[in-house]
């Protein structure tokens, strides 16, 4: 027997027309090239994304039609995330961090049609015009061509405020399947080719649903959310349509994401939650330090995740600066949040300490995803906390295939269940401890060795800024851990950072050296490119090897 309840879909379009209606004097404020902060409401929002709706509809974008954008978090940003998907187009957020030869591949490989690029972009998108060879028509995110260094290297570049000028700010969002798609995102590639993830409007409103548990994510229309993490780093981790959702302020920051920028912000627009990868913190924390700050008027907690967040960091946040961590875990193929930091029932009486031991893991399941560990013949291992294995996730934002290869047999077990990659414990409550990216862990004499445990615990010493770990042929061991670090001033002497690495972790586990350099190389979402590291020390060998 069916239910006898109503068959609505779930579309992007009715989580800003809600807000319009209901929340709609709360501001969504930017910082943009052509305006310092840009303030308007979710009611002026829903009527320009519904112009942008009836001008691209004009122009000729059709259902299923990819419309790219090379964007920061702003205004026009965010009206492109609704008015392009309202009318069944989709919403493809490309990494302008990405290599040039990247953002060819991964627009070509999309099909996109149009293009809206910020102005800062445009040399960049100039020197690769030509090879694009599906883009029709680019726009650009200002009201005039006045902020373009070289308008003329993009012959037929028009300003967003002039495409959507003179029409109409209604549009009768349409009603379609809520299967369709809605957003593309490409995978950094830090496994190889980047890969499409094709989100659909059920699977977004289903994740921003699930992330508006209070113990998940959860905003309030009370509360003021401050996106650091890019619009095109997994749709900003599905936090601009839970804001939406929930009607919250929402503060975009544009490009000037440096310590100073964030802290001005959050102080003069009242934020209170924020949300970003470690490498941003590392930033804001530091400026604080310099300039003698400690804590902040109302921001009150601060969402972490993309890279694990190394322990001193939440330590910093909560006892310095009295900003609740949440640390979660996830990935672009799955909308992205996987898990969530927060503290569980009767956790909130632990020692600070034991808290932090809690929140230094990649956190803990929620309704909505599945986990499951299983060794490399695929027979799961049990939830004990000890027990290590592949990481697989299953549910229903989760993708199912990528976009061109919609088969991907190799990512997904015999069960549908998606491989993530990452290699993890997970304990009776459901935490779960990423030992590492299966790719990464140190293989020395038959064991393993956990290069994030390593990494996260190098980053406590005081003369340590970042550090990453890779492990190193060995004659004996097959590898021995390498600890790179970049030094916070005077590089420390090695046998202080090997003393205090041996209070926090085995001994054989400890590193057989240690370099020091300048930079680590981060991927375009700011993790750390083992990858490239291993290529620059690949003629390195231990000293008494
Ligand atoms: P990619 O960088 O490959 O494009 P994503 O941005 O989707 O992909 O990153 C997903 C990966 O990032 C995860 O599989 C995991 O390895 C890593 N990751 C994300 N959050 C955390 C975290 N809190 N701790 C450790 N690793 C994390």
């Amino acid at each position: 027997m069916k239910g006898l309840m109503m068959d609505r879909p779930l579309m992007i379009s009715s989580i800003i027309e809600h807000a319009a209606l209901y929340h709609g004097d709360v501001e969504i404020v930017s910082r943009t090239a052509d305006h310092k902060l840009h303030r308007y409401t979710y009611r002026e929002a829903h009527g320009r994304a519904q112009q942008l709706a009836n001008a691209l509809t004009d122009w000729g974008v059709k259902p299923g039609d990819r419309v790219a954008t090379l964007a920061w978090n702003d205004f026009r940003h965010y009206e492109i995330y609704f008015g392009a998907a309202g009318i069944g187009a989709v919403v493809h957020t490309v990494n302008p961090r990405l290599f040039p030869d990247q953002l060819v591949y991964i627009m070509n490989h999309a099909g996109d049609r149009v293009l809206f690029i910020d102005p800062m972009f445009a040399p960049l998108v100039a020197s690769i015009r030509d090879q694009l060879t599906s883009i029709e028509q680019i726009y650009v995110l200002s009201g005039t061509l006045d902020e373009v260094e070289d308008p003329d290297a993009l012959p037929g570049l028009i300003p967003y405020e002039e495409l959507i000028s003179g029409h109409s700010p209604e549009c009768d969002w349409p009603v379609f399947d809520e299967n369709t798609a809605c957003g593309l995102c490409y995978t950094s590639g830090t496994t190889g080719n980047p890969k499409g993830v094709l989100y659909s409007h059920r699977s977004t409103l289903l994740h921003t649903l699930v992330v508006g548990q209070k113990d998940v994510i959860g905003l309030s229309s009370r509360d003021t959310l401050l996106p650091v993490v890019p619009m095109f780093h997994a749709n900003a981790w599905g936090l601009v349509y839970l804001a939406t959702m929930a009607g919250a302020k929402q503060v975009m920051p544009g490009k000037n994401l440096d310590g100073e920028s964030l802290y001005r912000l959050f102080e003069d627009e009242g934020v209170t939650l924020t949300a970003g990868v470690p490498t941003v913190w590392m930033l804001l924390l530091g400026w604080m330090k310099e300039n003698g700050k400690k804590g902040f008027s109302t921001l009150k907690e601060a969402l972490i995740g993309g890279a694990a967040a190394p322990r001193a960091m939440i330590e910093a946040f909560e006892n310095v600066h009295g900003v609740s961590v949440c640390h979660a875990w996830g990935m672009t193929e799955m909308s992205p949040v996987g898990t969530t930091g927060n503290l569980k029932r009767g956790m909130d009486d632990l020692p600070v300490e034991k808290q932090h031991d809690f929140k230094s893991t990649q956190g803990h399941t929620f309704w909505g995803v599945d986990l499951k560990i299983a060794g490399d013949d695929g027979k799961e291992l049990p939830r004990d906390g000890e027990a290590s294995g592949n990481l697989y996730v299953r549910g229903p934002y989760i993708a199912s295939g990528y976009f061109g290869d919609e088969d991907s047999s190799d990512a997904f077990d015999a069960d549908g269940w998606f491989r993530t990659g990452d290699v993890a414990t997970l304990d009776p409550g459901g935490w779960m401890k990423i030992t590492d990216r299966s790719k990464d862990v140190i293989k020395s004499g038959g064991e393993w060795i956990s290069s994030i445990q390593l990494e996260n615990a190098a980053m406590g010493h005081p003369g340590v800024k970042e550090a990453a770990v890779i492990g190193i042929h060995h004659p004996k061991w097959d590898e021995r851990p390498l600890l790179v670090i970049v030094p916070d001033g005077e590089a420390p002497e090695k046998a202080s950072v090997l003393e205090y690495l041996s209070e926090k972790v085995a001994k054989w586990w400890l590193p057989d050296d240690i370099a020091f350099v300048e930079e680590i190389p981060h991927t375009a979402t700011g993790k750390i490119q083992k990858i490239r590291l291993r290529e620059q020390f690949s003629d390195y060998s231990f000293p008494n090897t």
